[in-house]
């Protein structure tokens, strides 16, 4: 692949010492985030996050690496570690009867590229788990310079069974045309609109229209930096039928993860927070399931 020229953004770690955690073995940590049904408050996928765990710094966000990534060249490798941490992730919740499909980030100029594609269907049947598990996000910080490629390649993985997800809907590269040339799955609203919304009627008319146009789409609909319970009743009735948030779980280990999985699984936990923000979750999610009439179980972090 070719590198892009985009300007690196961090200040605090050099190209070496990227690109050596890159290839190396030690430093990169993935953790999840679970993505949640507004209906009913269940965990139903998760996100993995990339974090870099510098002997030095301590704890690297991904916007101080990533784009130095980009640039050198480096970002099928890294997504070949998150896909293969990802695969041994879901290994793991299996041995615990646990099984919720986990999404990747990548950029075009990875997904566009038919070796990441391989490597991802490849590891995916060695390790016999079903390709519902693993989704992929077109992250938008590139714009499509191949767009006949990433069709290819996208249709290859919507064929195997992996999902495609289009991230930071609103706010990237994303046209019209783009939307309509590629296989997809699912979009996941910007935050951007998602905080605006309570105070600015034009982000929230946005951010419906966008939903329905999704939803005609059949696409899945996914409302991203969801910080504040009390904004998903506007949520659902601007037809985000899911959300990811700092209200709904931050991005967390696998430990926690499944933690909470197990939780939702045997049925749901008495709400371990405090009284004020537990009437919020309350109000936030019916007490009775839209669809099934039934009690429904929150839980909190
Ligand atoms: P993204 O894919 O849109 O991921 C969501 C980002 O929003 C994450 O930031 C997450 O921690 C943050 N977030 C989640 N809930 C909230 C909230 O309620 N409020 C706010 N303010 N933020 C929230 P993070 O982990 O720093 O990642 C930033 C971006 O870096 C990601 O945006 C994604 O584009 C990229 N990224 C992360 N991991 C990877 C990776 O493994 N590979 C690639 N290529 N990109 C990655
Ligand atoms: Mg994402
Ligand atoms: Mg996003």
């Amino acid at each position: 692949m070719m590198p892009n020229h985009e300007a690196s953004t961090s200040s605090v770690v050099s190209d070496d010492e990227v690109a050596a955690m890159i290839t190396g073995k030690e430093g990169l940590r993935v953790l999840l985030q679970p993505q949640v049904d507004l209906l009913t408050g269940r965990i139903v996928a998760a996100e993995a996050l990339a974090r870099w765990q510098h002997s030095r710094l301590g704890i690297v966000m991904p916007a101080e690496f990533i784009p130095t990534v980009n640039r050198l060249g480096l970002d099928r490798t890294l997504f070949e570690r998150v896909a293969q941490r990802v695969i041994d992730m879901l290994l793991t919740m299996r041995r615990a009867g646990i099984a919720i499909p986990v999404a990747i980030n990548a950029p075009a100029s990875t997904l566009s590229d038919e070796r990441s594609v391989d490597f991802l269907l490849g590891r995916i049947h060695a390790a016999e788990l079903p390709a519902s598990l693993l989704r992929v996000e077109l992250t938008e910080d590139q714009p499509i310079k191949e767009l006949d490629a990433l069709r290819a390649t996208l249709a290859r993985l919507e064929e195997a069974g992996c999902e495609v997800s289009l991230d930071d809907f609103g706010t990237g590269h994303a046209s019209l045309k783009l939307l309509s040339a590629i296989p997809l799955s699912e979009v996941k609203i910007d935050q951007y609109f998602v905080t605006r919304m309570r105070r600015s009627a034009v982000a929230f008319e946005v951010l419906r229209t966008a939903a329905e146009l999704a939803t005609r789409l059949g696409w899945r609909v996914v409302a991203e930096g969801v910080e504040n319970v009390a904004d998903i009743p506007a949520l659902r009735a601007a037809g985000c039928r899911y959300g990811q948030g700092y209200a709904l779980g931050r991005p967390m280990s696998l430990e926690d993860l499944m933690m909470r999985l197990r939780v939702q699984r045997d049925g749901g936990e008495p709400l371990a927070a405090p009284a004020s923000y537990a009437s919020a979750w309350l109000d936030a999610f019916d007490p009775q399931d839209a669809e099934t009439g039934l009690p429904v179980h929150v839980t909190t972090q």
